[in-house]
């Protein structure tokens, strides 16, 4: 069976074919720019688990029924393809940011379903809109094919009050579903699982904490396969400090902007999301020139840096009391799978935590699955690359094939 993961952005199409016998992608890639004036493809095709090709085309793309279209065009390709027919993608997993409450598990999308995810908007207005999009593109081109939402916020669904409850008036949780819902649900799950089949232990025995550290940054405290807090709110804001994000800030700080400095909501919106966090500290959101820019020298870049590793070891802390013990602690994504100088620094000086790490293991580089910490260390140290599309294919053919 062939599953076809999308993850639509307002101006983006990620997609990801797979051969759910092996499990293994068939073809994967990106259209960007959708709607600018020059638009670009990239389309890869994999021969084998280590053989592939890309294919890049720079052109225009008007709009994305038009990105879908040449991506099924692309994946039928007599030279570029990898089936002969779209018919035979049974199903098509949509990533989804925001199930708000109600959607806490994969969900087959008919027109009630479409209905509540609009309903969310206003919780999710940047991403939930361009998702439905992407959902309304693949059902006019794929209309034979199952259609699967895979929810952003649905690991986080057991949280208990008491971590998603905001101190604020409670009409405001009843009326207006103001409460912490979390994000990357998807990867936290995923690298959470794999962890548990790495320790050889049920994932129902084990207390994790899954880090996980791209362009965008969260934690999530895990007991027994549940996802117990996270540091994510109502919105990706809350938490770490991330590539362009403040992550937590006193609540007031929007005051001082706005009396202080006659700042618009809008303009406060724009520094908070996009003007800070690494970037606002040191003007550099990726991790790797903040790295290259300490070593040379440039202290902006090493307070950005120690900022945004002394901000992990926080939440390890407060995480590792929540769940009154620790088994593992996983790094994933971009920084967390690539940056042995920030998991070197959050976790230095935890060894009264049992958490010990291996800096000679810390900074061997493998994109494999890997444990980094001494034998000494009573609690596992775990870089697990995440894959937040196969997990969205798994969830979907779980839909059509529930167990
Ligand atoms: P996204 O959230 O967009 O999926 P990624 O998971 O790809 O992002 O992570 C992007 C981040 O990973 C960037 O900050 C980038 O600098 C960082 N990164 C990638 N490779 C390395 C590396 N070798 N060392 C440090 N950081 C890295």
């Amino acid at each position: 069976m062939k599953i076809l993961v999308i993850n639509t952005g307002s101006s983006s199409i990620k997609y990801q074919l797979f051969d759910m016998d092996t499990q293994a992608p068939l073809s994967m890639g990106f259209a960007e720019k959708i709607g600018e004036t020059e638009g670009f493809l990239r389309h890869i095709k994999f021969f084998s688990n280590k053989d592939k090709k890309e294919h890049d085309i720079h052109a225009p793309i008007e709009n994305h029924q038009k990105g879908l279209d040449l991506i099924l065009g692309l994946l039928t390709d007599h030279e570029w393809g990898v089936i002969q027919d779209k018919s035979e993608i049974t199903a098509v997993g949509h990533r989804v940011v925001h199930g708000g409450e109600q959607f806490h598990t994969p969900t087959l999308i008919n027109d009630a379903v479409i209905d509540a995810i609009k309903k969310n908007i206003p919780l999710a207005p940047l991403h939930n809109p361009p998702n439905l999009l992407g959902i309304e593109v693949a059902l006019t081109h794929l209309p034979e094919a199952k259609q699967v939402a895979v929810f952003d916020t649905a690991f986080h669904h057991g949280l208990p009050a008491k971590a998603f409850m905001y101190a604020l008036p409670y009409e405001l949780y009843e009326k207006e579903k103001v409460r912490r819902y979390g994000f990357h649900g998807t990867s936290h799950g995923y690298v959470a699982d794999h962890a548990a089949q790495m320790l050889e232990k049920p994932i129902s025995s084990l207390k994790i904490i899954t880090i996980h550290l791209g362009n965008g940054a969260s934690m999530a405290a895990v007991d027994g396969g549940i996802c117990v807090d996270t540091s994510m709110g109502m919105t990706p804001l809350e938490g770490l400090i991330m590539g362009t994000r403040t992550g937590d800030v006193d609540p007031a700080l929007p005051f001082f902007l706005a009396n202080h400095l006659k700042m618009t909501l809008s303009q406060i919106d724009t520094l908070l999301n996009k003007q800070s966090g690494l970037k606002g500290v040191c003007g550099s959101n990726d991790m790797r020139e903040v790295i290259e820019k300490y070593k040379a020298g440039d202290q902006k870049a090493q307070l950005a840096f120690d900022m945004y590793a002394y901000r992990i070891k926080k939440y390890i802390g407060a995480y590792y009391a929540i769940l009154g013990g620790l088994d593992a602690l996983v790094f994933t994504a971009g920084i967390g799978e690539n940056s042995s100088e920030v998991r070197s620094s959050c976790l230095s000086g935890l060894n009264h935590l049992g958490i010990v790490l291996d800096e000679a293991k810390n900074n061997e580089r493998s994109r494999q699955a890997r444990a980094i910490q001494t034998s000494e260390s009573s609690v596992s140290i775990l870089v697990i690359p995440t894959n937040e599309e196969l997990k969205i294919a798994r969830e979907t053919l779980m839909v059509l094939e529930p167990v």
